[in-house]
């Protein structure tokens, strides 16, 4: 029988920041995931998550804090937030960074130039380009050969027992005082979005495949309970079929988005999430994102963009005309749209839409790409406090029990619209970060 201080049950985003913080405090981890070489949603994601205050983003000279980041939380969610955590997350998230950079020596950059609907400032860090996949080897890697870390890449079973847990592979057997669920969410199971997210039922999801729910069950099984079940990252600029997207930065640099008949029909700066099913709604469930090449050129650090020009998904005209034809949306709908866009920007007349920012005026050359709305991640959960401690029905812990990402209620709820951009990977990274300072303190 192996003893380990903690067992952690997913190798994500979440999985790995609770592994490789709790190993920082000395405590003995494994880290279970039989899908350990599947993309997870990490790996899959842009890889941009917020740290409002962290030592990076201070040298570069701008005013941020951790109260900013919560502020604006709060005014783009409202009464969906889950104040349960959001003030511990907030708090947690510069030390992540700091922890990222100089405890992992992570390539990890404050990116200076990403805007984002919701932020009023930039604070988001990453890898350079941004990339999921990138940050997810950040992690990866410092994991492999960690003298304190052990790896099972198999399914395994664990139930309570006594005061702690017992689990098996079938070809060893461990027990540990503490469990961290960290399986993701559910997304990748049907059943559960049709009842929990209706609207969504039989959507295109571009999520990791593995992300089915199973922690979530286990953490219902031992007596946890479910909060902001409805809520969801929806993905409105996902290429269809799904393989590629265009990522969130082209309406806050000024492009827009038209249906078939070259008509606008939401203003474009409500965020990646909850344009999903506007455009879901439109004639084909598809919509044709329009900018020109002036946007393109800030881009270049935008690994999402970048492979979705790989794969082909981008058009390109010297005229309007052009595109339409190219695109196969009305010519004239699309130049009188066009027109009126460039009144709004220049000042000149009124979004009846209501979005008050263009960025800039449009130009030849026109580049394009179909999007439609996708879910990429669900954000209701296990119900926990701010340090990931599992609760139950009467607010108690679950003794021994942590969640955090995914299968944990996420930061803020109420359908596609209350999730701020980087709230997913905010919350995995900040409740796993407080869970090890939490398992690491004395008398925990
Ligand atoms: C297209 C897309 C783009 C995104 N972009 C961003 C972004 O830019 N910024 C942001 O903040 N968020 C983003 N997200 C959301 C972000 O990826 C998630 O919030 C985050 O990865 C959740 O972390 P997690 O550890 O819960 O899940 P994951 O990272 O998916 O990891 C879960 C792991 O658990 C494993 N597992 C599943 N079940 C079990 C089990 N029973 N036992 C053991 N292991 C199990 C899986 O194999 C997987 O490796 C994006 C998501 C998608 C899909």
């Amino acid at each position: 029988m192996d003893d380990f201080d903690l067992v952690v049950l997913g190798a994500g985003a979440a999985g790995m920041m609770g592994a490789l913080a709790a190993a920082q405090r000395g405590l003995r981890v494994l880290l279970v995931d039989p899908h350990m070489d599947h993309p997870n949603n990490l790996a899959i994601s842009g890889g941009l998550f917020p740290g409002a205050g962290s030592a990076l983003q201070i040298q570069a000279g701008v005013t941020d804090s951790p109260d900013r980041w919560l502020a604006d939380l709060r005014a783009f969610a409202g009464d969906s937030v889950n104040e349960r955590i959001a003030a511990s997350v907030a708090q947690a998230l510069p030390e992540v960074v700091d922890f990222l950079t100089r405890g992992m020596n992570a390539p990890i950059h404050f990116l200076p130039d990403v805007v984002s609907t919701g932020h009023h400032q930039c604070r988001f860090h990453s890898t350079l380009p941004a990339s999921g996949a990138a940050l997810h080897q950040c992690l990866r890697q410092p994991i492999q050969g960690h003298e304190l870390i052990h790896l099972c890449p198999r399914p395994v079973t664990v139930a309570p027992v006594g005061t702690g847990f017992e689990g098996t592979d079938d070809t060893s057997r461990w027990r540990a005082p503490h469990v961290m669920l960290a399986g993701g969410g559910f997304g990748a199971h049907p059943t559960w979005v049709a009842q929990h997210i209706p609207a969504m039922r039989g959507a295109l999801y571009n999520g990791a495949d593995y992300n089915d729910g199973s922690t979530i069950a286990l953490g219902l099984d031992w007596g946890g309970q479910l909060w902001g079940m409805d809520g969801f990252q929806g993905q409105g600029h996902t290429n269809p079929g799904g393989r590629t997207r265009l990522g969130m930065a082209i309406p806050a640099l000024g492009g827009i988005l038209v249906n078939q008949l070259g008509q606008r029909f939401v203003r474009e700066d409500i965020g990646p999430s909850a344009l999903a099913p506007w455009v879901m709604a439109q004639p084909g469930g598809v919509a044709l994102e329009v900018f020109d090449s002036h946007i393109e050129a800030g881009m270049t650090q935008h690994s999402a963009y970048q492979a979705a020009l790989q794969a082909g998904q981008v058009m390109r005209a010297d005229d309007v005309p052009t595109l339409a034809a190219l695109a196969g949306v009305d010519p004239m709908g699309l130049q009188a749209t066009l027109s009126a866009v460039q009144d709004m920007a220049r000042g000149q007349a009124t979004d009846p839409l209501g979005r008050t920012q263009f960025a800039r005026s449009l130009n030849a050359p026109y580049l394009a790409s179909w999007v439609t709305g996708a879910l990429s991640h669900t954000q209701g959960g296990l119900v926990t406090d701010g340090d990931g401690r599992l609760l139950n029905a009467q607010d108690l812990w679950v003794r021994g029990v942590w969640a955090a990402g995914g299968c944990a209620a996420g930061l803020s709820g109420r359908g596609a619209e209350g999730y701020l951009p980087g709230n997913g990977l905010a919350q995995s990274f900040g409740l796993a970060w407080r869970m090890a300072q939490a398992l690491g303190s004395p008398g925990a």
